[in-house]
Formats: C-alpha cells, sequence, structure tokens
C-alpha cells in the first residue's frame, strides 16, 4: 500500500461557552483546526485533526504546523501507511520542528493502518483496557459565584473529573479553587493548571494560601520542569507536567524529581505513534496519565480515545474529550454519557464516522510531482 496524495482542510472549533481562559491573560473563542486526508493506491484513507492552541500555547502555530505540512507532505508520498513509525523516522531526519503537522500525519496512517486491518486503533496499541472512560471539563478563570456555576453545569452533565485553570494572582487563584473544592463531591477528580505562568515564589504562595487542608494535584505551576519538581517538592502537593514534557528524557527526569503525572498531548509529542511510548513509559513509572490534545474537536476526541483506551484504568487520570466544549462536530463520534464517561466505538481506525467535508475548507492538495 502506498500513499498517493494528501489533502488539508481546515475549519474553527468554536469554544461552546463563549471566552476559552488561560493563564497570562491568553483567551480564544475557538481554535481554526487542521484537517488532513491521505489518500492510498488501496482506495483506504486515512483522516487526522488537531488545532494549536494560538501562537503562544507551545512552540507551535496555525501557519507554522500548515508550512510544515506542506514541506514534509512530499516526503512521504509513496511510503506504506501501515507503517507510522518508518514514516515517523523519515519525518524526523527531514524536520526538528512541525510538531503539530507530524503528529495529523501519523494519526492518519494509524486510521489507514487501522481500517486496513478491520481494527480499531486502540486494539493495535494493545487492547482496550477500559470500557468507559473518564472525561475531564475545565474551568476557566472567572469571579468565584460564575466559577461555581460553571462548575455546577459541569456537575450536572455528570463530569467526574475537573481541571480548574489558575496561574494568575496565586491569592485570588487559590480563594477561587478553594470555594470550587467546596462544592466538589469528595468523588470528583480535582486539579489545578498553572499552564506554566507562575514563578517558584508564586507557585509556594499559592499553595499556602490553598491551605493543608486541601490537596489537589498542580498542572506545570511553572515553566521549567525543575522549578515545577522543586514546588513538589516544598509543598507535598502533587505535580502534573505538561507544556514542558516533549520526550522520554523528559518523563525519566520528571520521574526522577518526583514528579508524580505527565499529560500527555499527542501533537505535543509529534503522533500517536511517540505518544504511545511515552505513556507506556510514564504507566511503567507508575505515574498517572492525562490523555490530551492541544485544540481540536470531532477528530481530536476520537483520536484521543484510542491512546486513553489503551492506557491502564488505574493510571488514566482522564482524557480530554473536546467535542464536549468545541462544534461543530465534523464526524460521528462517541460522547460523554450521564455518568461523565465515554465508551470508545469498535469502529476500525481512529473510531469516528464519515468526515463531512461540507463543513471543511480546502487549504491544499500534495500529490506526486
Ligand atoms: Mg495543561
Amino acid at each position: 500500500m502506498r500513499i498517493t496524495s494528501i489533502t488539508a482542510f481546515s475549519y474553527k472549533a468554536k469554544y461552546n461557552h463563549g471566552v476559552y481562559t488561560m493563564s497570562g491573560g491568553r483567551t480564544s473563542d475557538g481554535q481554526p483546526s487542521l484537517v488532513i486526508q491521505i489518500r492510498t493506491d488501496s482506495g483506504i484513507s486515512g483522516w487526522a485533526e488537531n488545532a494549536p492552541l494560538g501562537s503562544d500555547y507551545l512552540p507551535s502555530s496555525y501557519t507554522g504546523e500548515i508550512a510544515a505540512l506542506k514541506e514534509l507532505g512530499p516526503k512521504i508520498i509513496g511510503l506504506d501507511p501501515r507503517a507510522p513509525a518508518a514514516i515517523g523516522a523519515v519525518m524526523d531526519r527531514a524536520m526538528m520542528s512541525g510538531m503539530a503537522a507530524k503528529s495529523v500525519i501519523d494519526l492518519a496512517c494509524w486510521d489507514i493502518l487501522g481500517k486496513s486491518v478491520g481494527l480499531p486503533t486502540h486494539v493495535l496499541l494493545g487492547g482496550c483496557l477500559s470500557q468507559e472512560l473518564p472525561a475531564f471539563a475545565v474551568v476557566g478563570f472567572a469571579e468565584i459565584p460564575t466559577a461555581i456555576q460553571k462548575t455546577k453545569d459541569e456537575l450536572d452533565k455528570g463530569v467526574t473529573a475537573l481541571q480548574l485553570k489558575v496561574g494568575d494572582d496565586p491569592l485570588v487563584d487559590a480563594s477561587r479553587v478553594r470555594a470550587i473544592r467546596e462544592v466538589l463531591p469528595e468523588s470528583v477528580e480535582v486539579w489545578a493548571d498553572a499552564n506554566g505562568s507562575w514563578n517558584l515564589e508564586q507557585a509556594l504562595i499559592f499553595a499556602r494560601a490553598l491551605g493543608q487542608d486541601i490537596t489537589i494535584a498542580l498542572e506545570q505551576p511553572c515553566r521549567s520542569l525543575s522549578d515545577c519538581a522543586e514546588v513538589g517538592r516544598r509543598t507535598g502537593l502533587p505535580i502534573i507536567l505538561d507544556e514542558c514534557v516533549f520526550t522520554m528524557a523528559d518523563i525519566t527526569t520528571a520521574h526522577a524529581a518526583g514528579i508524580t503525572g505527565v499529560n500527555i498531548k499527542l501533537s505535543r509529542v509529534g503522533g500517536l505513534t511517540k505518544a504511545r511510548i511515552l505513556r507506556d513509559a510514564a504507566v511503567g513509572l507508575e505515574m498517572m496519565v492525562t490523555v490530551d490534545d492541544t485544540w481540536g474537536c470531532a477528530l481530536t476526541t476520537a483520536q484521543n480515545l484510542q491512546l486513553a483506551a489503551s492506557t491502564r484504568p488505574d493510571r488514566l487520570r482522564a482524557v480530554d474529550c473536546f467535542a464536549e466544549w468545541t462544534n461543530p462536530l465534523i464526524a460521528e463520534i462517541p460522547r460523554m454519557r450521564a455518568n461523565g464517561r465515554i465508551v470508545p466505538t469498535s469502529l476500525p481506525g481512529n473510531g469516528f464516522g464519515a468526515v463531512n467535508v461540507e463543513v471543511l475548507e480546502p487549504l491544499f492538495h500534495i500529490h506526486p510531482e
């Protein structure tokens, strides 16, 4: 089987709840999402999606990833898509950056591989270890009454895992987190994500203001791995890393520094082939894993579910199901049930129905010269 062409599309994956907020004044009402279709000489085609979270979240941007895709695409025409690791090696030799572009190519190849053998990708990753997976929701920056209402709305939907955005004024953030924690049942998994905005001093102030009676995990409190690890050592709070983990070396350094959890975003690490290896390393080191991506909607959700379903359930914190908080849906996918969990499909490949091309804007087409 050979890759014969790649077509790139775009659409805006809009946030369902107005404006999405992160520390440092980063806001968004949605992101342009990059969708690709890889066609093969067998008639099978694979689809994948990723939307970078603006240009100020990771060393990645929508326009940069499009440029990377235009450069990488011609190098994989003619290759066998059923060998995603071999295609990844070709892409890594060709370019150091372009992780999200590499990720959508890798994911579309996994979609083709699954379809070619009639199996869901999670079976090819080791099997479905969990029949239903906890989806998490995000509560952003807001005045306390608004944040509590948003929290209650998510609880009403059945959500059992909540990420609370922090990372601005540590005292204000601590008050809001305390107020939210008080209205949450003990059974709800809750953690605070500063998206790397605090320095060590601010993170320590937050932890002291939060108090000894509340224990939550803290995600990426500071920019660097070493500062995050120091926050864990000084406060005793479990630390999750996100933005600063790219490679296996980062995972092993994090574990050695006492970090207990990692958020694995498929597009940050270059795709499912690499995310799977990092996931297996993290689980092997007894760390907790969150399966996530930067932004997207239906296909991103289905892709995340492949990695989450094949993760040991007792080490999976939660999975990001973007289709629960962005729109429009460009394909049918599983949705969160009333118990806050999602059941992966047994569809071959990455687990979504036919892509509705009508809502997509065609960007460019890559074919043999
Ligand atoms: Mg995060």
